[in-house]
C-alpha cells in the first residue's frame, strides 16, 4: 500500500513541530496540519508569552528594590497595552521562525483542523491525505468546572489578549498556572486574590516549598485564600459577582480559572476509528507512543504523560528513533527538573520529602532559608528557601528544591547532577560560586 506521506502530524505545537521537521530533514515525506498559529500552546498562549509577562511583572519589584541602592524614580507607571502588543509582535516573529523551521526541510504545512477518517487517512478542510503513520500532537486545553455562571470566567488563553487589565482579580486554582498568573497580575499592579480549594497551594511539590512559596505570596500582597471554592458567578455590567461556597460574596473585575488542562481530543475522529482513550480523554499509548490503532501515535499533552514542553520535544525525538532507527523508546520520566515562574520562582527536581518517605527510603534532609544578599540593601522582606534530600543508603542526592530568585536557572544545573547520580559528597566537594544564592546548595552541613 502506498501513501502520500510517510508521516502526517496533527498539531504544530512543540512536539508536533519537532517530530515533523526532524523526520523531514531525514528525507521522509511529512505534512503537518494546524488549525491555529504555528508553535502551539507554548509559543502562543503558554510558556513563552507567560515568561514575557513574568519579566514585565518583575520590573515593579525592581523599581522598589533599587531605592536602597541609591536610585530614585518618579512614580513608575505601567501600560498594559504596550506589554501585550510587544509580546504579540514577538510571538508573531516566533510564528515566522516556526514556519521556516518546518518549510526548509520540506514539511508541507496544511492549515485547518485535522480529523482522522481511518487508520491512514486524515481530513483537513475538506481534503483527504493518506500517511503510513499519523502522529497526534494536539496538546491540551484549559478545563473549567461546571457551576452556575462559569461562562463569566476567563482561562489562561484569554490572559494574553485582554483589552484592559482589571484593577481587582480573582484567580482560582492552586497549580502552576494559577500561581504564575497571580504573581504576574500582582506585579502588574492588580489587586489579586488566589482561591484554592485545598489546604496548601501546589499539590505535588515538596510540603516545605508549598508552605514557603505561599508565605512569600502573602508577604508580597497576594490575598491567598486556602480551602476556598466558588459556588457561582453573576455578571453585573461587566463586574463579576462571585459567591463563594461559604456564602460570602465579592465583586472582581476578572475571574481567571486555572483548574487544570484536558487533552484536546474532541472532533479528531479518534473514537470513530477505535482509538482508545482514558476517562479524561487522553489517548492511551504504549511505551513507544503507539495507540491501539497501529498506525496512530500520540505525544505531549494529549496523552496522560507529564504536561511540559521539553517532555513533548524529547518524546518526539524518542519516537523518531523508534520509527526510523528501530530503537525501542527508553524515556526516563524520573528527575525531570521544572520551575514555577512565580515571584519568587520555584525550582524543583527529584523527590519531595513526602515522596521519599512514602517510598520507604531512609533519608536525611538539609534545608535553609535566608535573605538573599540583594535584599539586604533593597529592604525587601522576600526570603529564599533551599532543600536537599539525600538517600542514606548510597549518599545520592534524590531531591533538590528551591524558592527564590533564579530558581529555574539554578535547578537546571542541579537536574544534571541528580540525573548523573551525584552524591552529597559530590555536592560537598564542589566549590561554591561566591557570592551567590546557589552556593548554599554546596555548603549544607
Ligand atoms: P495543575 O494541574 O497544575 O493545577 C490545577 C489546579 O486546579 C490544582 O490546584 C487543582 O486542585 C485545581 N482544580 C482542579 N479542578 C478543580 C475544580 N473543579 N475546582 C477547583 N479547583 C480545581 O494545572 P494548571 O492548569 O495549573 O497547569 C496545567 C499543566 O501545565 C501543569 O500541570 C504543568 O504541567 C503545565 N504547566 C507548566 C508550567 C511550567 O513549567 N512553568 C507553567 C504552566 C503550566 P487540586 O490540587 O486540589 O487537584
Amino acid at each position: 500500500m502506498s501513501y502520500q506521506y510517510d508521516l502526517f502530524v496533527i498539531g504544530a505545537g512543540s512536539g508536533g513541530v519537532r517530530a515533523s521537521r526532524v523526520a523531514a530533514s531525514k528525507g521522509y515525506k511529512v505534512a503537518v496540519a494546524e488549525s491555529s498559529a504555528l508553535g502551539g500552546t507554548c509559543v502562543n498562549i503558554g510558556c513563552v508569552p507567560k515568561k514575557l509577562f513574568v519579566y514585565g511583572a518583575e520590573f515593579s519589584h525592581i523599581a522598589k528594590d533599587a531605592k536602597g541602592y541609591g536610585w530614585s524614580f518618579s512614580q513608575p507607571s505601567f501600560d498594559w497595552k504596550t506589554l501585550r502588543d510587544n509580546k504579540t509582535k514577538e510571538i508573531e516573529r516566533l510564528n515566522g521562525i516556526y514556519g521556516n523551521l518546518l518549510r526548509s526541510p520540506g514539511v508541507e504545512i496544511i492549515e485547518g483542523h485535522g480529523k482522522l477518517i481511518d487508520a491512514h487517512t486524515v481530513e483537513v478542510a475538506g481534503n483527504t491525505y493518506t500517511a503510513e503513520r499519523i502522529l497526534i500532537a494536539v496538546g491540551a486545553t484549559p478545563f473549567v468546572p461546571n457551576f452556575p455562571g462559569n461562562e463569566h470566567v476567563v482561562v489562561s488563553d484569554n490572559m494574553f489578549y485582554l483589552d484592559e487589565l482589571p484593577s481587582k482579580a480573582l484567580v482560582v486554582g492552586g497549580g502552576y498556572i494559577a500561581v504564575e498568573f497571580a504573581g504576574i497580575l500582582k506585579g502588574l499592579g492588580v489587586d489579586v486574590s488566589l482561591a484554592y480549594r485545598g489546604d496548601q497551594l501546589l499539590r505535588g511539590f515538596d510540603s516545605d516549598v508549598r508552605a514557603f512559596a505561599s508565605q512569600e505570596y502573602v508577604k508580597s500582597g497576594v490575598d491567598v485564600r486556602l480551602n476556598t471554592d466558588v459556588a457561582s458567578i453573576a455578571d453585573q455590567d461587566g463586574s463579576k459577582l462571585v459567591t463563594f461556597k461559604d456564602g460570602k460574596t465579592e465583586n472582581f473585575g476578572l475571574v481567571l480559572y486555572a483548574t487544570g488542562r484536558v487533552p484536546n481530543t474532541a472532533n479528531l475522529g479518534l473514537a470513530e476509528i477505535g482509538v482508545k482513550m482514558s476517562g479524561k480523554g487522553a489517548i492511551e499509548i504504549n511505551n513507544n507512543y503507539q495507540s491501539n490503532v497501529e498506525s496512530v501515535y500520540a505525544i505531549g499533552d494529549v496523552t496522560d504523560n507529564i504536561q511540559l514542553t521539553p517532555v513533548a520535544i524529547k518524546e518526539a525525538m524518542a519516537l523518531l528513533d523508534y520509527w526510523f532507527e528501530g530503537k525501542d523508546v527508553q524515556f526516563d520520566y524520573d528527575n525531570i527538573p521544572t520551575a514555577v515562574f512565580s515571584q519568587p520562582q520555584i525550582g524543583t527536581v527529584g523527590l519531595s520529602e513526602d515522596e521519599a518517605d512514602s517510598k520507604g527510603l531512609d533519608i536525611r534532609v538539609y534545608q535553609t532559608d535566608f535573605k538573599a544578599m540583594k535584599n539586604t540593601l533593597s529592604g525587601s522582606e522576600s526570603r529564599s528557601f533551599m532543600k536537599l534530600i539525600v538517600n542514606n543508603e548510597n549518599d545520592e542526592v534524590i531531591g533538590a528544591h528551591m524558592v527564590g530568585d533564579y530558581a529555574g536557572e539554578i535547578i537546571q544545573g542541579l537536574g544534571i547532577a541528580i540525573k548523573a547520580g551525584a552524591t552529597k559528597e559530590h555536592f560537598d566537594s564542589t566549590i561554591g560560586v561566591h557570592p551567590t544564592s546557589a552556593e548554599e546548595f554546596v555548603t549544607f552541613s
